[in-house]
């Protein structure tokens, strides 16, 4: 089966075809938590093979919207159609497979779209009022260019949907809740859902009895405690701004500061404020970079600001680690993933050289290897093993969509 996975932001769409296997004798059950149940489709149903998954094509489509070279999405989706093809050689596309940001508190697995389907997205645009509407238009572009091709949204906040009360709750009025649905969502949950999947099995162990901690590393990053295979806690929350220190975000600050700015400063305004802790802050702010790569290389070089910001960012990441052990009655498993997680083995070792309290140590050559595979970095005497293993949400994404459609249809 082909599916075009599509993440689409407000002036940009970027694109990936893959190809999933759906071949009777190649049929599995579906393992994930990922593709359960909407309204009518069961678990057991949601069957796909995943063996034979290849990108065939993929492409970013940019300047979308006004004074930009295209004009709208439905454009955009042209310009893709007519890439696809040419990349696909007369080959057509079988479904369509959207990453969405926010689920709000309705989605808590991938759903078959329809028109109510969108307009719940719609709905959810106060959460994420950058990511949602841009979804929403890409999935209608889809619809009138491709009537009835069946489609799908992967919720990046799904995976969180299983948090305790005690974690998603903030400790403020319950009104903020109720009116304005402010409590923590959590993201990155298709990548944490993917990586506990594939490292339970590299591992050997039943994902409903696996507990872990999964660090996801990119320029947005986040840290989640996987108890029996399910989300229980994550450090990002109402936004992605919560949690650790980012390229340009903040991460965990006493809100107050934000409060006392506002009061002290009567020129800044809220707007102002949320682009300063979203886009300025963080790693940047800090180390006068958002990039790792750069980071690493001045701090080998002896540049203080640019180590004080990976002490800091490895610090932060280091306590979530030791508490979310705890919360999960002790990870069998540290993952690392993303960007940094996958390609940092400096930073890695910045972090998991602080965890010896747990008896937790690496294996410094296996951690300078730099491989695309899933592996294990630390020592043999580790009480608890460290792994890295490489994320792709597209694949998630894709074989999520097969697994629903191939469901439709068979049932
Ligand atoms: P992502 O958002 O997953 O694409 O990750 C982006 C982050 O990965 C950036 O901070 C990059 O600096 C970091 N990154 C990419 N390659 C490397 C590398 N070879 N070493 C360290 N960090 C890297």
């Amino acid at each position: 089966m082909l599916v075009l996975v599509i993440n689409s932001g407000s002036s940009s769409i970027k694109y990936q075809v893959r190809e999933v296997s759906t071949s009777a004798e190649n049929i599995a059950p579906y393992t994930s938590s990922m593709p359960a149940i909407n309204e009518r489709i069961t678990l057991e149903q949601a069957t796909v093979g995943v063996e034979g998954d290849q990108v065939l094509t993929k492409g970013l489509i940019e300047n979308i919207g006004e004074g930009g070279d295209i004009a709208d999405h439905a454009q955009a989706l042209d310009v893709m159609a007519q890439r696809l093809d040419e990349a696909l050689g007369g080959r057509t596309i079988d479904a369509v497979g959207h990453r969405v940001v926010h689920g709000g508190e309705r989605f808590s697995a991938p759903v078959i779209v329809n028109n109510e389907i969108i307009r719940a997205i719609e709905r959810l645009a106060p959460l994420a009022p950058l990511h949602n509407p841009a979804a929403a238009l890409g999935l209608r572009a889809v619809e009138k260019k491709w009537p009835g091709l069946p489609q799908v949204v992967v919720f990046d906040t799904a995976f969180h949907r299983s948090l305790p009360e005690k974690a998603w709750r903030y400790a403020i009025p319950d009104s903020f809740y109720r009116l304005h649905g402010i409590r923590r969502y959590g993201f990155h949950g298709t990548s944490h859902d993917y990586v506990t999947g594939k490292a339970a099995e590299f591992l050997g162990a039943e994902r409903e009895s696996f507990n872990a901690v999964v660090a996801h590393l990119g320029n947005g990053a986040s840290v989640t405690a996987i108890q029996g295979g399910t989300s229980v806690d994550t450090s990002m929350g109402y936004t992605p701004l919560a949690g650790l220190i980012m390229g340009t975000r903040s991460g965990d600050v006493d809100p107050s500061v934000l409060t006392g700015i506002l009061t002290r400063d009567r020129s800044m305004s809220a707007e102002e404020l949320d682009r300063i802790l979203n886009k300025e802050s963080g790693l940047a702010a800090i180390g006068g970079s958002n990039d790792m790569r750069d980071l690493t290389e001045r701090t080998e070089a002896g540049d203080a600001k640019a180590a004080l910001a990976m002490e800091m960012a490895a610090y932060r990441l280091v306590k979530y680690i030791g508490g979310y052990h705890v919360a999960v009655g002790g990870m069998q498993a540290l993952i690392f993933t993303a960007g940094i997680g996958e390609k940092g083995p400096e930073f890695r070792k910045l972090v998991v050289d602080q965890l010896s309290a747990l008896n937790i140590a690496l294996d410094d050559s296996a951690n300078a290897v730099r491989s695309d595979d899933i592996r294990v970095i630390s020592a043999s005497d580790s009480a608890i093993p460290v792994l890295v293993v490489p994320t792709d949400e597209e694949r998630a994404i894709a074989e999520a969509t097969a697994g629903l459609v191939t469901s439709r249809i068979q049932s």
